[in-house]
C-alpha cells in the first residue's frame, strides 16, 4: 500500500483544483493528501505484469483503471451483463416503446469524493455530466421539512448556522442535551471512537445525547438510515465517523451532485471504452467460481470462470460482501491458503435488504416538491427522488406524456416481499405529498435485493483490508476497512485504488495518489480519555 501521510503535495492534475469551499476552510479542516505521488518509483509496470480483477462495480473499475493505465494487462470478471453493480445500469423498454435506461437507484456525488471523482475525471477531466441536485431537504408528516441546504460548508460554521437556523434543533437541545456525548460528534479520533463507541448501538448513542425527539429524527435517524440499517443495528462509531465524514469533517460542505443522464451512458459504457483502450480485457456474464492456490506455479492463483481458468499472480477481490463470503465458500483450498482473510470474508455482515421502486406517473408532482428528499420517520419510505427533475431522458418522458418519474428508496426494508415495499412506500409517499395519492402509474420497476454491506455494532477489526492478509489476493468494496475515513462510493473507489496500488508497489511502481478529508474532528485531542 502507498504511504499514508498528513501532508498536502499540489495534486490538482489527479484530483481537480480545489474548490472554492474547501478553500475557505480552515486549515484544520482542508483536504489531506492520504497518499502521496512517490516520484522515486517509475509509473509504469515491468513487462508482463498481469492481474485478474473480479466485479466491476466502483471498486473493481477503480482498480482496474488505475492498473491498466500503468501497463497491467487487465481481465476484468464481471458477473451481471452489465458494469455498475450497485450503481449499474441497463436498458429497459416502457410499455409506450420508449427506451430508456434504469438503474439501481439514486445516487448523489458529494463533493468530497476525490477519490471517485478522479477516478471519473478519466471520463471528463471538467466532471461535466454532474449537476448540483439543489437541496438536501428531510421530509416527515409530523413536522415542517428540515433543509441541510446553504448551511455554511465548513466546520464549525455549518454546526454552529445549522443550530441557529434549524427548526427541529434549538438553543434547548444544545443546553439540554449531554454536551459530553454531542462533543464527541466533534471529537472523531478514529482510535479512540472505535474503543469507545463500535460496541454501542446507534440508538443508544443517539437517546444518550438527550435532545428533542424533533431533532433525534429529523437529523439524526434519517441519515443513519441512509447506511441500510436501523439506528439499532449500527454501531455508534460508525455512526460518528459517517457523521465526521459526511458534515462535520467534509470540507465541501453537504451538497452533492447527481449525472444530469442515465449512469450507463454517462459512467458505464465509457469506462467500458476507456479500459479497452488502455488493453484491459472487460468480460460481463463471466462470474468468478472459486479460486484454488496455484503457489507452485510463482505463487499465482487460478480462478475459475464459465470458460475456463485464469491463472494469475495478482487478483482483485472487488465484488459485494455476500459475494466475497460464497466466492470463499466454494473455493476450500482457498481457505486453507489465506485462512485470515477467509475468516474474515465468512463473518462479512451483509445489510438487511433495500428496495427502489420507480414509478411512470401520469401526472407531475406539485412543483414545490424537491429533486430529492429525505424522509423521516416512516416505517418503508426513506427517500423520494423526482427523476424527471434530474436527468435528461427521464424528463423527455414527463415532457412528451404530461406524466412525471419518480423513484422511491427503502434503505432497510422490513417489507416481506418486493410488492409489499413498492404498496407501502407509495401509500407512505400519499400522506407526504398528497397530489401523488390519485396518481395512475403507467409503469414500475421495483427491486429488493441485500447486496450492501453493514456496519453492526462490535464489528469493528472484523472487516477485510484492501490488502495484507493473503498473498496475491486483494479487496476492494464498500465493505472494505480503508486506513482512512470513506464511505459509501468514496470507499469502493478508494479501497479499488489502494488495491492496485498494492499491485503496483508489489511489481516496483508508483502509488496513485488519493486524497481525503482532515482525518480528526475539530475536538480531536481535546476530550479526555474515558
Ligand atoms: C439504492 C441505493 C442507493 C445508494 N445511494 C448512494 C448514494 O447516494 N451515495 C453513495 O455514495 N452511495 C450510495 N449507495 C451505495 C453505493 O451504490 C455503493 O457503495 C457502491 O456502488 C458499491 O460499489 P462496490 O464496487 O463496492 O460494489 P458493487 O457495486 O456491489 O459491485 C460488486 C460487483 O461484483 C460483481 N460480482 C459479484 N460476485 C461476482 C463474481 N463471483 N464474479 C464476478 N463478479 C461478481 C457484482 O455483480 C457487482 O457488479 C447506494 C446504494 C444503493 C443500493
Amino acid at each position: 500500500m502507498g504511504r499514508v501521510r498528513g501532508g498536502a503535495p499540489r495534486l490538482d492534475h489527479v484530483f481537480g483544483s480545489p474548490s472554492l469551499t474547501s478553500r475557505a476552510a480552515p486549515l484544520r479542516m482542508r483536504p489531506r493528501t492520504v497518499v502521496a505521488p512517490d516520484p522515486r518509483l517509475p509509473r509504469t509496470v515491468p513487462d508482463g505484469t498481469e492481474a485478474v480483477v473480479v466485479g466491476g462495480g466502483i471498486a473493481g473499475v477503480s482498480a482496474a483503471v488505475v492498473l491498466a493505465e500503468r501497463g497491467v494487462a487487465v481481465t476484468l470478471l464481471e458477473a451481471a451483463p452489465t458494469l455498475g453493480g450497485r450503481l449499474g445500469a441497463w436498458p429497459h423498454t416502457l410499455p409506450d416503446g420508449t427506451e430508456q435506461v434504469v438503474e439501481h437507484g439514486f445516487h448523489a456525488f458529494f463533493r468530497h469524493y476525490y477519490t471517485w471523482r478522479a477516478i471519473l475525471r478519466r471520463l471528463d477531466p471538467e466532471l461535466g455530466f454532474l449537476r448540483p441536485v439543489g437541496g438536501y431537504p428531510v421530509l416527515s408528516r409530523t413536522w415542517a421539512p428540515e433543509d441541510l441546504t446553504g448551511l455554511p460548508a465548513a466546520p464549525p460554521l455549518n454546526l454552529l448556522a445549522l443550530f441557529a437556523r434549524s427548526p427541529s434543533l434549538g438553543l434547548g437541545d444544545l443546553f439540554g442535551s449531554d454536551t459530553g456525548l454531542a462533543s464527541e460528534l466533534l471529537a472523531y479520533d478514529r482510535d479512540r471512537t472505535t474503543a469507545r463507541f463500535d460496541d454501542v448501538p446507534a440508538a443508544e448513542f443517539l437517546s444518550g445525547l438527550g435532545m428533542s425527539d424533533r431533532a433525534q429524527a429529523m437529523l439524526f435517524e434519517a441519515f443513519a438510515r441512509s447506511f441500510f440499517a436501523q439506528p439499532k443495528e449500527l454501531s455508534a462509531g460508525e455512526l460518528i465517523a459517517m457523521f465526521h465524514y459526511y458534515f462535520l469533517g467534509n470540507p465541501e460542505g453537504i451538497g452533492f451532485d447527481a449525472p444530469d443522464t442515465d449512469y450507463l451512458s454517462c459512467i458505464w459504457a465509457p469506462f467500458a471504452a476507456y479500459l479497452d483502450k488502455h488493453g484491459a480485457t472487460v468480460r460481463t456474464g463471466s462470474p468468478a467460481r472459486s479460486l484454488v492456490p496455484a503457489f507452485a506455479d510463482a505463487h499465482r492463483w487460478r480462478v475459475a470462470t464459465d470458460d475456463g481458468a485464469l491463472t494469475t499472480r495478482h487478483v482483485v477481490l472487488a465484488t459485494e460482501p455476500g459475494a466475497l463470503r460464497d466466492l470463499f465458500a466454494a473455493s476450500p483450498e482457498a481457505v486453507s491458503a489465506a485462512p485470515r482473510l477467509a475468516a474474515k470474508a465468512a463473518q462479512v455482515a451483509v445489510a438487511p435488504p433495500f428496495a427502489v421502486t420507480r414509478l411512470w406517473l401520469d401526472r407531475d408532482v406539485a412543483p414545490e416538491r424537491p429533486t430529492f428528499s429525505a424522509v423521516s420517520r416512516e416505517p418503508t419510505l426513506d427517500s423520494v427522488t423526482v427523476y424527471s427533475r434530474l436527468e435528461r431522458p427521464s424528463a423527455q418522458w414527463a415532457a412528451r406524456t404530461g406524466g412525471s418519474v419518480v423513484e422511491l428508496h427503502s434503505y432497510a426494508c422490513t417489507a416481506p416481499d418486493v410488492d409489499a415495499a413498492t404498496a407501502r412506500m407509495r401509500a407512505e409517499l400519499a400522506a407526504l405529498w398528497p397530489e401523488t395519492a390519485d396518481a395512475q402509474v403507467v409503469h414500475l420497476q421495483q427491486r429488493m435485493e441485500a447486496t450492501a454491506p453493514t456496519f453492526p455494532p462490535g464489528g469493528a477489526g472484523s472487516r477485510p483490508l484492501p490488502s495484507g492478509e493473503a498473498r496475491g489476493i486483494r479487496v476492494g468494496g464498500d465493505h472494505v476497512e480503508t486506513p482512512f475515513l470513506t464511505g459509501l462510493m468514496e470507499r469502493a473507489a478508494a479501497s479499488g485504488v489502494l488495491a492496485a496500488n498494492d499491485v503496483l508497489a508489489e511489481v516496483g511502481a508508483g502509488p496513485e495518489p488519493i486524497r481525503g478529508v482532515p482525518q480528526r474532528g475539530l475536538l480531536a485531542g481535546l476530550l479526555g480519555r474515558r
